[in-house]
């Protein structure tokens, strides 16, 4: 995928810029503030159908302006010439195009500019709760499987509405509840099998891409899920194996219901669904220990950055294409030897957009753009 255009209009800082990025390796350079990672969130915007860093839309149009615009040609392996369009302003909902047709469900537009992106906060993907976690799985599997998105968002869906009938208590009309019980299990069971197939998948390549950044440390990740533990973590096929994916998932739903029926008094007083994906977690290992309770900072840091690389091989493997690599501050704290590292890992790969405050870093080919007050200076 190589993003060969890009016009924003009164996104964040920026009143109206055309952009010509290059088809390997961008440096963004500037003083702090000046719009680095804005412009870094304009094309993941065209990507995720949302921001990078959880703003709503009414944070992304400039201040003071009624609304923005954003627009994207690509050139795309398996999709030829790609323009991509996305409005959203104060008072109506966000407009797509793609080649120029209108869009009518945001999940068809997901996906479409594929994006890897690594955000300053992602330092805490090892570290922190499960809930970045699941939003790195959620984030990847949206915009590769259009399936997982739909089934994502019926989940959520489901899971809101359950929530509601649960807090309804002594109240709550048993006949409703079981039928979303029913609901809640069909979709976790698609959501489960597929995060556990996709953590399969990631695990053995990031632990090769880890030793090349580290040079020793062994890396690999399982899903946990209480529903596949109380199954006995059971052998997980591939995603190519269609019946045995069937037969998983169909296994799983019988176990979320028993799941959901033994936990039912607990979930009516305390209002909330207790069983399902939303409260999974995909463990990180380091040297066959849970990274979460003792990886240093950088060990963080560092394995961080080996998910987000895993992701662009998963995503090249999948689709036969590499996404856009977009990676905001990814240097700082890094020694150079790291950040030839991850120089050297990702060239000849995927088109990559870098951040930096510094502007004196080597560029060893590709172009420096120097960002100024929501201006790009070639
Ligand atoms: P750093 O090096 O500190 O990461 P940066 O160049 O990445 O800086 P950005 O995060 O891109 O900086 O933000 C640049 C500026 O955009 C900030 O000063 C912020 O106040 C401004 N900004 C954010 N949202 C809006 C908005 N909706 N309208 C106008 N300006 C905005
Ligand atoms: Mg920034």
């Amino acid at each position: 995928m190589i993003l060969s255009e890009l016009k924003i209009e009164n996104f964040r800082n920026y009143a109206l810029e055309h952009f010509e990025p290059d088809p390997e390796l961008n440096l963004i350079c500037g003083l702090n503030a000046q719009g680095k990672s804005n412009l870094l969130e304009s094309i993941c915007y065209l990507g995720l159908a949302s921001s990078f860093r959880g703003a709503g839309d009414n944070e992304l149009i400039r201040w003071e302006q009624p609304y923005f615009y954003v627009e994207a040609e690509a050139e795309s392996k398996n999709h030829g010439k790609l323009h991509i369009s996305a409005a959203a302003s104060r008072k109506r909902q966000k407009r797509w195009t793609l080649n120029h047709q209108p869009l009518k469900r945001l999940s068809e537009a997901v996906g479409l500019l594929h994006c890897v992106v690594f955000a300053p906060e992602d330092v805490l993907l090892v570290k922190a709760g499960p809930d970045l976690r699941r939003r790195y799985l959620n984030r990847q599997m949206s915009q590769l499987d259009r399936e997982y998105c739909r089934l994502l968002m019926r989940y959520n869906h489901i899971l809101r509405q359950r929530n509601a009938c649960l807090k309804q208590g002594d109240q709550v009309d048993m006949e409703q509840l079981s039928a979303w019980d029913a609901q809640l299990a069909a979709a976790a069971s698609g959501i489960t099998r597929r995060r556990a197939q996709v953590v399969q998948q990631l695990s053995p390549l990031a632990a090769e891409l880890h030793v090349e950044l580290t040079g020793r440390e062994h890396l690999d990740l399982y899903y946990e899920s209480s529903v596949l533990a109380r199954m006995g973590r059971p052998e997980i096929p591939p995603p190519s194996d269609v019946q045995g994916s069937e037969k998983l998932e169909k296994e799983l739903n019988v176990f979320y219901l028993t799941e959901i029926t033994r936990v039912h008094r607990a979930e009516l007083q305390r209002g909330i669904s207790l069983v399902g994906p939303h409260r999974d977690d995909m463990v990180v290992r380091i040297n066959r220990r849970p990274a979460r309770d003792s990886a240093s900072q950088g060990q963080q840091r560092s394995a961080a950055l080996t998910l987000k690389l895993a992701e662009l091989e998963l995503a090249q493997q999948q689709c036969g294409e590499y996404p856009l690599l977009l990676l905001d501050d990814v240097f700082s704290e890094l020694d150079r030897r790291r950040r030839n590292q991850i120089l050297n890992l990702v060239r000849g790969k995927a088109q990559t957009f870098i951040t930096a405050a510094d502007d004196r870093l080597p560029l060893p080919s590709g172009q420096r753009w120097l960002i100024d007050q929501g201006r790009i200076v070639r």
